[in-house]
């Protein structure tokens, strides 16, 4: 099963910028050792929920730049009953706050899927978020942005999607990191992949290349 919600505003959009929106690319992000903190276990509470350093003002710039946001992630432990869908959706209520305050404030979707099972078609590394947030919205086309995660998942789907996929130090970046240049299986997302310490670094790159 997969929860969506489907677009997430939360102020008047900024209007100057909208000439921007049709000519920038989309971003997507990871959730979880992107943005937050990821410790190892589910993030429920929004207490719990931690930025890492910088990584929502990168977001905010992101937005200035005129990207499209969407943000993508697996939360499994609904599917394990740990948490409800009402828990993800006060936690990312939450994260909006935070979000806005950092100066981002709208983003174009959120996407979440309740399992991380491999043979879900909406769990990354498969493709049904990505798809269907394509379908919804005629304007983001994944083949033509970035896919931001620290995951083998992330990148992978990222590649499915023709995504530029981007690696992140931040989370479980660093064994992903190890893991595609210790296995050969991995060569090809290894080379697809450019690598960055965190999202605020990736976002510096990306403003270089306006
Ligand atoms: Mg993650």
């Amino acid at each position: 099963m997969t929860v969506l919600q489907p677009k997430v505003l939360w102020s008047s959009d900024v209007t100057q910028m909208a000439e921007n929106f049709n000519k920038k690319c989309v971003i997507g992000l990871d959730r979880d050792g992107v943005l937050n903190i990821d410790r190892g276990t589910y993030t429920i509470d929004p207490k719990d929920f931690e930025p890492i350093e910088g990584s929502l003002e990168a977001v905010a710039r992101i937005r200035q730049l005129g990207h499209k946001i969407v943000i993508i992630t697996n939360q499994g432990g609904i599917e394990h009953g740990l948490f409800t869908e009402e828990d993800v959706d006060k936690l990312h209520d939450y994260m909006f706050e935070l979000l806005g305050r950092a100066g981002c404030p709208s983003i174009n979707a959120l996407y979440y899927s309740a399992s991380s099972a491999k043979n879900d078609m909406y769990a990354k590394p498969n493709t049904g978020m990505f798809k269907r947030c394509e379908k919804e919205h005629s304007d983001i086309k994944f083949s033509k942005g970035y896919y931001v995660g620290d995951k083998i998942s992330d990148l992978k789907v990222a590649m499915k999607m023709n995504s530029k996929p981007i690696l992140v130090r931040t989370g479980y970046g660093k064994e992903t990191e190890e893991l595609i240049n210790k296995r050969f299986t991995y060569k090809k997302i290894k080379k697809a992949t450019k690598i960055f310490d965190d999202l605020a670094a990736f976002v510096n790159w990306l403003e270089a290349q306006n």
